[in-house]
């Protein structure tokens, strides 16, 4: 998706012009990703974060160098009323949303005979709840069509030991985007989730060497995702070369879950 550079110059590609997008949990990782490649291709982006505003005011930073409008904020998508908030403000400072990515997510990972209430809720709460949250409160800014486009996970297919809130939660997600693609077919607006693999992020960054290396023998690709993987088909799905794709899962995990 296109030839850049950005040491002092960055240039922009036009797919996503005019275009306004607020990308969930985008201070780092895969969402800080996507807002970069966003920016690349000349949008306006929303950075939404929880904790880190030193994090995300410096992706802001990042996404300006492409000559576009961005701003940060603050909002703990496990709360409706934060969020509610937090789609106000977008409304009084960029008035539409073309495009949202439902992507902020964590891991508490406990098999489940010594999982906690609290690591369960915590989990549900965030990364699914979250996106019915935020999807819920930015629907009404998005008129003319638009993209909603969620970061499920493989485990959403397929589980992994250590994992039911996780796997339950992304699998929620599938079902939801399936779901809400039918009923927003009529508004020109598409729903796809995609489900990565093992990206190289702060949630895989602890994981066991030995497990690590596990994961790439099982893979054909014999890597680790970089975040810009995800970042580059996330792009696609927001564009208008997308039009006709909704309702899809698309994984992108190196060939892992085939
Ligand atoms: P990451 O580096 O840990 O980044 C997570 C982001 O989510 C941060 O910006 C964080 O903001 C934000 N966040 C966490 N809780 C939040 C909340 N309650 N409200 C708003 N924002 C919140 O994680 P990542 O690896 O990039 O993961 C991004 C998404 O991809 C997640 O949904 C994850 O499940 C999914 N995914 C990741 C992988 C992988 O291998 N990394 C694989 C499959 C799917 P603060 O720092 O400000 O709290």
């Amino acid at each position: 998706m296109g030839l850049y550079m950005c040491n002092k110059t960055c240039v922009s590609i036009k797919m996503l012009k005019g275009k306004t997008a607020l990308i969930t949990g985008a201070s780092r990782g895969i969402g800080k990703a996507i807002a970069i490649e966003f920016a690349r291709n000349n949008a306006d982006v929303i950075i939404n974060y929880y904790n880190d505003k030193d994090e995300a005011e410096a992706a802001v930073d990042d996404v300006k160098k492409y000559g576009v409008k961005s701003m940060a904020v603050q909002a703990d998508v496990s709360n409706f009323d934060e969020v509610k908030r937090m789609a106000a403000i977008i409304q009084k400072n960029f008035e539409k949303i073309n495009i949202l990515v439902n992507n902020a997510g964590i891991v508490k990972d406990r098999t489940l005979k010594k999982m906690t209430m609290q690591e369960w809720h915590a989990v549900i709460n965030t990364n699914l709840n979250g996106v019915f949250h935020v999807t819920k409160a930015i629907l009404p800014l998005m008129r003319d069509g638009g993209r909603i486009i969620s970061i499920s996970s493989i485990i959403g297919l397929y589980g992994n030991f250590g994992q039911c809130n996780y796997a339950a939660a992304k699998a929620g997600i599938i079902g939801f985007t399936k779901s809400l693609a039918k009923e927003l077919g009529k508004k020109k607006i598409t729903v796809n989730a995609v489900a990565p693999g093992f990206v190289k992020t702060s949630i895989t960054k602890n994981m066991p060497l030995f497990r690590k290396k596990v994961i790439n023998y099982m893979t054909p690709l014999k890597e680790e995702a970089e975040p810009e993987d995800i970042a580059n088909v996330v792009a696609f799905l927001a564009s208008d070369k997308a039009r006709y794709v909704t309702g899809a899962v698309i994984n992108v995990d190196g060939g892992l879950a085939f």
